[in-house]
């Protein structure tokens, strides 16, 4: 039987190691951290629990195919919720907004809030699918460094659109040609942090994005979003995947210019084909040192990164709902501060998740856990103690403002993760959450491919990789190397 390493239990590795037992392969996955799922992992404090990483989730059914595959009911193992409210706006003049799921009301209710024309919403909305249309098998679903993914109508009709993708502008000038009130153009910009880029920055074809969010939906996890991952984990434990978790790969051997196994602190392992999980850039400085690595590609900027303050909180909050936005008044300044200047802005965009708006069991009665993160630079050696204690102050007086709450009055456990703590925890360079940062139109284009260009039977999957960060491109990752794979 062939034999498959896999470097990491991220989602994407778990993934790939579910796409290669199905081929055939027999599949161990080695793992630096004693736990499963990289970011996607929670933790529990004083009878709080608190998902660790991602906190909205789209495409489900990338999770439902892997159950699939292996002939099993995916809502026998792994269920969720789609929600009918996407996000609660807040800025500080008072105006509020929540954005629903359905287009129609969505168009309607922002036409009324932000005194927008509502035909002008709509062909918004009905540009950005098409953007989503043209390019996603091209884009999301193949590998772009081998050329037969070229060679279809696909392609053709994409380049034959180009203009229509808004490649050469940034997301910020599309959105204006759209709208004039700046509140809805901030709406849609946050879109580019999704992938940890800036919106002053990033292409127009990110606006996307938000159809992907409108269109296929966002959706709640029953048991929280380290339900992905645990669920995902147990399906491979029982397809045979091997985990050997604590054990951390040091090198990956090669021989010639091929791969064919990996070295830890225990022992050697050799195997037919290597996936590293691993951020491309420490795969290459780390596990690879002998290689020639592909230095364009690692030089690449990195997304940005992020500050997490896990709150345990004595009361609950009507107004608040799962996925809450506290906008900034300078949302350019607040870029500069993350890709510029690389430091925290005074006035941040505050992002409030509170999964206890739908599992009860994640905090105690009357009280809330919410997961509080602001945007941050990658790290680049900055003091974070310092950054902490100033991103702890910016966003009490933040939420002061907006909700009228001495929020720090009604915290009664805190848990912090930082962008040294994210690249400690996960190997991800600078702490960065999404790998390489879309900052520019060619960016999203020069990930790393999915296979190593100079080795045999070494391929790549993860957030930092080819077709980029989040919990659906990671997980396309895994299926663009099963279908590379012999
Ligand atoms: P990771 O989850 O980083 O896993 C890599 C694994 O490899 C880790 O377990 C690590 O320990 C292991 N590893 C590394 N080196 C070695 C080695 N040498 N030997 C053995 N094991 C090794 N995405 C969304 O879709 N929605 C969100 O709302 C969202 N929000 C986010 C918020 C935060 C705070 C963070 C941190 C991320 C967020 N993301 C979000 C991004 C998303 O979490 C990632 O893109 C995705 O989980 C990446 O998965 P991965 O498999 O590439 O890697």
């Amino acid at each position: 039987m062939a034999t498959a390493t896999v470097i990491g239990s991220g989602i994407a590795g778990i993934a790939t190691a579910l796409r290669l037992t199905k081929k055939g392969y027999r599949v161990t996955v080695f793992e630096a951290n004693t736990y499963t799922g990289g970011k996607l992992h929670a933790i529990r404090k004083d009878g709080f629990r608190f998902d660790m990483g991602p906190s909205l989730f789209t495409m489900p059914h990338l999770v439902d195919e892997l159950f699939q595959l292996f002939g099993e009911h995916p809502k026998d193992h792994f269920e969720y919720l789609k929600k009918e409210n996407i996000c609660n706006y807040f800025w500080e003049d008072g105006t509020c907004f929540t954005a629903c799921a359905d287009e129609e009301r969505f168009v309607e209710e922002a036409s009324k809030t932000f005194n927008e024309d509502s035909k002008q919403l709509r062909q918004y909305l009905h540009h950005n699918a098409q953007k989503y249309e043209l390019t996603a098998k091209l884009f999301l679903e193949r590998s772009l460094h081998r050329l037969n993914s070229y060679l279809n109508l696909d392609t053709l009709k994409a380049i034959a659109s180009m203009r229509r993708l808004h490649l050469f502008q940034t997301l910020d000038a599309t959105n204006k040609r759209y709208f004039t009130n700046p509140k809805l153009v901030q709406l849609f910009n946050r879109y580019a942090t999704y992938n940890g880029s800036s919106p002053f920055q990033t292409p127009g074809i990110m606006s996307m994005i938000p159809h992907l969010e409108m269109h296929y939906g966002t959706f709640f996890p029953k048991g929280g979003m380290h339900r992905i991952s645990q669920s995902l984990y147990a399906l491979a434990v029982s397809q045979g995947v091997q985990f050997r978790l604590g054990e951390k790969v040091e090198e990956i051997l090669v021989q010639g210019r091929t791969a064919y196994g990996i070295r830890t602190a225990i022992d050697s392992y050799e195997s037919d084909v290597v996936v590293s999980n691993m951020d491309v850039f420490p795969t290459y400085r780390k596990l690879l040192k002998d290689q020639k690595a592909p230095e364009k590609t690692l030089r690449q900027e990195r997304s940005s990164s992020a500050l997490i303050f896990y709150w345990g909180i004595n009361r609950t909050f009507p107004e608040l709902d799962l996925h809450n936005i506290l906008f900034t008044e300078d949302y350019q300044a607040e870029f500069k501060a993350l890709f510029e200047t690389k430091t925290l802005f005074e006035d941040p965009t505050v992002y409030i998740n509170i999964t206890s708006k739908h599992e009860t069991a994640d905090a105690p009665d009357n009280s809330e856990n919410w997961f509080v993160m602001i945007n941050a630079p990658g790290n680049y050696g900055q003091d974070w103690d310092q950054l902490k204690k100033q991103a702890k102050s910016y966003i009490v007086s933040k939420i002061k403002r907006i909700l009228k709450v001495d929020i720090e009055t009604h915290v009664i456990t805190e848990h912090v993760w930082d962008p040294v703590g994210i690249e400690q925890d996960t190997s991800s360079y600078r702490g960065a959450l999404y790998g390489a940062a879309s900052n520019d139109q060619f960016a999203a284009f020069l990930r790393h491919p999915n296979f190593s260009q100079q080795l045999k039977n070494l391929y790549f999957c993860g957030g930092s990789v080819h077709p980029g960060g989040g919990i659906p491109l990671s997980m396309l990752s895994g299926k663009i190397v099963g279908a590379l794979v012999p």
